[in-house]
């Protein structure tokens, strides 16, 4: 457990790329990252980031950047800009190496034109049902459409006509035309261009046609001499159609499409069709939702760009399909956390303690360290006075058995302060305790009796002249079931995901904390500032518990 991963670990993609450099098949390495800018990244992106750009960078290659924007849609900008943003946040860099489908349109124009004149491609004018009812199933071969075999002369013109603007939406596609018998149901004779009389965000209204994903995605991959083309598993029986197109049209060399397969993880969703659908109906704030698992929500959840790598590295590449436990990504951030988030002091349900023999008006200054893990992080002051604050449940009237916290009559030790004894609990009118009072022990500053007494516990406060407010929301997993998938997704999602405590208080440093800082409130967990932060209001998201559910299932 917690062994440092290697990066260089071997896996079965490392393998084939070992193998085409010794075989001096390829001299170099460029791999491609694809993603279609139709919703923001989220963590199974990470995994594909992770591998592409990190099989570049261990084999001083190249990986780029290419947005796979064949289908116009509306708010690609905005989804464009947030996938750099995020890659880069990530820590890895394309490079000059920015492209777009888009930017292949014309020559992967010529490349269709090229399959009709070679008698692989077909204008069919059967309507998008009739397809799918020719197509077939997997146990029965499909039919040839009565379009299938058309004149090289007569497609070249049909074609042209299509580009021109001659039909409507849906009136004709181009087939390739392989093989209606094939048992991969793939090759029977897949659409590779549709009519769409819509504008493209970069190419404007110089297209109505538009080339399918499985036509652009082979090619542009040529186009940019890729080497190492990898894919989800979905995409198996793609390959293919992936090589025939290859080889059928183009000269140069060919990329080799390798299969891994996809991250899922337990309570949350990955798709980002659902993950627009929670955006949409308001189900989360945004994109950026810290509840979300994209890479903008695991960022203002206050994940660390290293955590998440270090998640990718351990999860590895597989052949085969597999759920991760969320407890493992938590841990790897906790582990990262435990190095970097510096310690600090904060009451998240405060209850008013009275330290009744500690001079009224008196302030001083206690040393405290800001991180054990990292001595150059240093010490800070942190404020004591007459009248603190404590956790609401560091405080039992009284305590149950293995209670070692305060309670009537008990000793407790401040955090880095001095030794505190109950004597009195305070109520209102209704029975509610609102304030309690302690006496403290001048001998015992810094936490040690010099008779060489013990106390059980040792629980965390702020002064209460001292501290700050601030708002601190909780989180919890999105849906309360492992797979959110089984049944409707929105009767999955957990009602109790977000909880907002108003009334929280703050060692007085907080002021000068900025917006996604991340410090661990000690005994409660690791948090960090939410961009909502303002001068006037502080708000912290709850990034991880410290309790670590998957180190506990690792020591068992
Ligand atoms: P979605 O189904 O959420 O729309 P997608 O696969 O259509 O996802 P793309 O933008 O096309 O999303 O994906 C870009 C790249 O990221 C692809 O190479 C894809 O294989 C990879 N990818 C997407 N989801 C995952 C995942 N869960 N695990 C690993 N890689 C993924
Ligand atoms: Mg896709």
């Amino acid at each position: 457990m917690n062994k440092p991963v290697d990066p260089n670990v071997s896996n079965f993609i490392r393998n084939i790329i070992d193998e085409d450099l010794a075989s001096g098949k390829h001299t170099t390495v460029v791999t491609r990252f694809p993603p279609e800018p139709n919703g923001y990244l989220h963590i199974g992106h990470a995994k594909s980031i992770c591998l592409n750009f990190g099989l570049a960078r261990d084999y001083g290659g190249r990986c780029h950047l290419r947005f796979d924007d064949t289908n116009p849609v509306k708010e690609e900008e905005e989804y464009m800009e947030s996938i750099k943003e995020d890659v880069r946040w990530l820590g890895f860099d394309w490079g000059e190496h920015l492209y777009h489908a888009s930017d292949y349109f014309e020559q992967l124009y010529e490349f269709a034109v090229k399959l009709i004149k070679k008698g692989k491609a077909y204008v069919c004018h059967l309507s998008q049902d009739e397809i799918r009812e020719y197509r077939g199933t997997l146990t029965e071969p499909g039919r040839e459409s009565p379009y299938r075999n058309r004149s090289v002369e007569e497609n070249l013109d049909l074609f042209e006509r299509m580009r021109k603007g001659e039909f409507a939406d849906g009136e004709c596609v181009l087939r390739a035309k392989i093989d209606m018998a094939s048992p991969n149901v793939v090759m029977r004779d897949p659409i590779l261009y549709r009519i769409r009389h819509v504008s493209h965000p970069r190419t404007g209204d110089r297209w109505c046609i538009y080339p399918m994903y499985d036509f652009t995605h082979c090619l542009s991959d040529a186009l940019e001499g890729i080497t190492h083309s990898i894919c989800t598993l979905e995409f198996e029986n793609n390959r293919p159609l992936y090589e025939w197109i290859l080889e059928e049209v183009f000269d140069g060399p060919h990329p080799q499409q390798i299969e891994f397969a996809r991250l899922n993880l337990s309570y949350t969703v990955m798709s980002k069709r659902k993950l627009l659908r929670l955006v949409e109906e308001g189900i989360v704030s945004g994109w950026d939702d810290p509840r979300m698992p994209t890479i903008a929500g695991l960022r203002r959840r206050g994940f660390t760009p290293e955590a998440i790598r270090d998640f990718c590295d351990r999860i590895g590449v597989a052949k085969a399909n597999s759920v991760v436990d969320y407890a493992l990504l938590e841990h790897c951030l906790r582990e990262d956390l435990n190095q970097r988030a510096e310690r600090t002091m904060a009451v998240l349900r405060p209850l008013k303690v009275v330290i009744t023999n500690y001079p009224e008006g008196q302030v001083e200054y206690l040393e405290a360290v800001n991180n054990p893990q990292d001595p150059s992080a240093g010490t800070r002051q942190i404020p004591f006075a007459r009248e603190i604050y404590i956790e609401q449940d560091d405080f039992a009237e009284d305590p149950p058995k293995g209670f070692f916290r305060l309670a009537p009559g008990r000793e407790v030790r401040l955090r880095f302060a001095y030794f505190i004894t109950c004597t009195d609990v305070i109520k209102d009118e209704a029975g509610n305790i609102i304030e309690v009072h302690c006496t403290y022990d001048p001998e015992t500053k810094g936490g040690t009796a010099p008779d060489g007494r013990k106390v059980k516990g040792t629980i965390h406060w702020v002064s209460v002249e001292h501290s700050l407010p601030a708002e601190v929301r909780l989180y919890d997993h999105l849906f309360t079931k492992e797979d959110p998938n089984e049944g409707d997704l929105s009767e999955n999602v957990n009602p109790n995901s977000l909880e907002v405590l108003t009334d929280a208080r703050v060692e007085p440093r907080m002021q000068a904390a900025k917006p996604l800082e991340r410090f661990q409130f000690e005994r409660v967990g690791y948090f960090c500032v939410d961009p909502d932060t303002t001068a006037g209001r502080l708000v912290f998201n709850r990034t991880v518990p410290l309790r670590d559910s998957w180190a506990k299932i690792q020591k068992s």
